[in-house]
């Protein structure tokens, strides 16, 4: 297949007026798009305004552009939405982050191969010289966007078997790892740079691309192998961030405005999600990235646990309570995700607004295994979104609620993050849910723990019962015998 619909974009100063406009405006709506995202509300807003952006760039790429074969282009967008639309439709809510970590994987390698094939077949990019050399600012921009591209495919597809169960989630521990990658990034850069400064030209010359690749596509599998299956959102997150940066080097290299926006927007809003996510979980960036977390028991683990006296009820009991209660706050957790107990909880919290009962949602930033999580699963439940509010925003309220009604969530209220500091969770904010006068925790078993594997003493407070189901179960039998 001919390159001509990416070489002709190579030279911007070839880009007709309109169509630099256009790009602009594609650009306004990402950047909506990305504020429409930012609340549950404005949510399906910010995805049309994506979309249209995203329209009117594909659109004005194609009106501008020689293209090679039309139906080739038709073929592969109608296969690819195809596709997109099968997997959307099918997956499920808890298996979201894998997805993305998938589709991640397909954009480093697009990045990899476009830059590969500018490689090959510079001229016709319109990224050589007088003397068909390619030019060193191209060759900084393709040695850049190979590597990182390269990164994120095996790092994401690392993520992608970790998360969904094909690999082991546990750390991977090669001697020396810091060393081995430390040595192996620094290596990448000095070959990026000598290939910068060799002055090479395209179809195959310069040898060295080809070893930046090679040693790209092995960091992103070392980087990630350290790294914990609990970690692995953040790690999404920062091959996000990674797969924005690969695009907007290659925007640079096309010459195309559109690329080098969205990739920005990508690549610094990666960033910044990774950053809010370490820090609602008291973890360090760089603790993330060195990876190991989760490796040895000392967080926990739950096998070494003394046992103490809980007090277990049952639907019934719950649904008493409740019942009397003025004021109920909901925690959910990852718990409820897995059991997908939402729509129960919808129905329970229905009743309980009949029979004059306040109900307020209480999320955590971290709550569940991805950011917003816990947002998503409720909307599909059609909750009120004035009924769901941010730890900061409704932490005081405990005081005064007559049930904290723990729901699959476990880390996040857990007072340990407050008290002990030697725990793993030490310094991330809680929930206070011990000051609420009676606390129902719907868990499956006593053994079973938190995402950061330790004991929580919500399980022994005098005011706890303890409720031992999957939360699905439990949710519709209290609705039951609510009714
Ligand atoms: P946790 O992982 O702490 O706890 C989950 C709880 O759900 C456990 O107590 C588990 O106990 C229970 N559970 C699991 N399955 C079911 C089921 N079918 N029915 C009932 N209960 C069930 O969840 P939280 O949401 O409180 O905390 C999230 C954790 O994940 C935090 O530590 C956070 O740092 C971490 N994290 C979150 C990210 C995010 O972006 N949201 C990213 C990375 C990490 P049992 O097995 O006994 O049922």
């Amino acid at each position: 297949m001919s390159f001509s619909i990416l070489a002709s974009a190579a030279d911007g100063a070839g880009t007709p007026a309109w169509a630099m406009l256009a790009y602009l405006i594609a650009g306004v709506f990402f950047i909506l798009a990305l504020r429409g995202l930012s609340s549950p509300a404005s949510s399906r807003a910010g995805n049309r305004y994506g979309m249209l952006g995203m329209l009117i760039a594909v659109v004005t790429t194609l009106a501008t552009h020689e293209i090679a074969n039309i139906a080739e282009i038709g073929i592969a967008m109608s296969l690819g939405g195809v596709i997109g639309v099968t997997v959307a439709r099918k997956i499920a809510m808890t298996a979201m982050p894998e997805l993305v970590a998938g589709f991640h994987s397909l954009v480093g390698l697009a990045a990899v191969v476009v830059g590969l094939a500018a490689w090959l077949d510079p001229a016709s990019f319109g990224i050589t010289d007088a003397a068909g050399q390619i030019l060193m600012v191209s060759r900084v921009e393709l040695g850049l966007g190979i590597a990182i591209g390269a990164i994120t495919f095996s790092g994401s597809v690392i993520a992608f078997l970790k998360l969904s169960g094909r690999m082991s989630g546990n750390p991977i521990l090669l001697p020396m790892r810091h060393v081995i990658n430390l040595g192996t990034l620094v290596a990448i850069l000095g070959m990026i740079a000598a290939y910068a400064m060799s002055g090479a030209g395209g179809g195959g010359e310069g040898q060295m691309i080809i070893y930046i690749t090679i040693a790209a596509f092995l960091i992103g599998f070392l980087l990630i192998i350290p790294i914990g299956g609990a970690d692995m959102p953040v790690v999404v997150s920062m091959l996000n961030s990674y797969s924005g940066w690969a695009a907007a080097a290659m925007g640079f290299t096309l010459g195309n405005t559109a690329m080098i926006i969205t990739g920005a927007l990508v690549g610094s809003s990666g960033a910044i999600l990774s950053y809010i996510m370490c820090r609602a979980m008291n973890r360090s960036f760089i603790s993330v990235i060195a990876g190991g977390f989760g490796a040895d028991d000392s967080s926990g683990g739950g096998e070494a646990r003394e046992a103490r006296p809980y007090k277990q009820g049952s639907a019934e009991d719950a649904a008493f309570m409740l019942e009397q209660a003025e004021k109920v706050i909901i925690i959910p957790g990852y718990g409820m995700a897995v059991a997908q107990a939402q729509h129960a909880l919808r129905e329970m919290c229905d009743m309980l607004e009949e029979k004059g009962v306040e109900v307020k949602f209480a999320i955590h930033p971290v709550a569940g295994r991805m950011p917003g999580h816990m947002n998503v699963l409720l909307a599909e439940a059609s909750v009120d979104y004035d009924k769901v509010f941010e730890l900061e925003d409704i932490n005081s309220e405990f005081a005064q609620a007559d049930v904290a009604f723990i729901i699959g969530a476990n880390d996040v209220v857990n007072p340990a993050a407050k008290t002990d500091k030697s725990s793993p969770i030490y310094g991330m904010p809680v929930f206070d849910v011990d000051k609420a006068k009676q606390v129902f925790f719907i868990k499956r078993s006593m053994g079973g723990v938190g995402y950061a594997g330790v004991d929580n003493d919500v399980f022994y407070m005098n005011q706890t019962v303890m409720l031992l189901s999957d939360a699905k179960k439990m949710v519709e039998e209290i609705v039951k015998a609510l009714d």
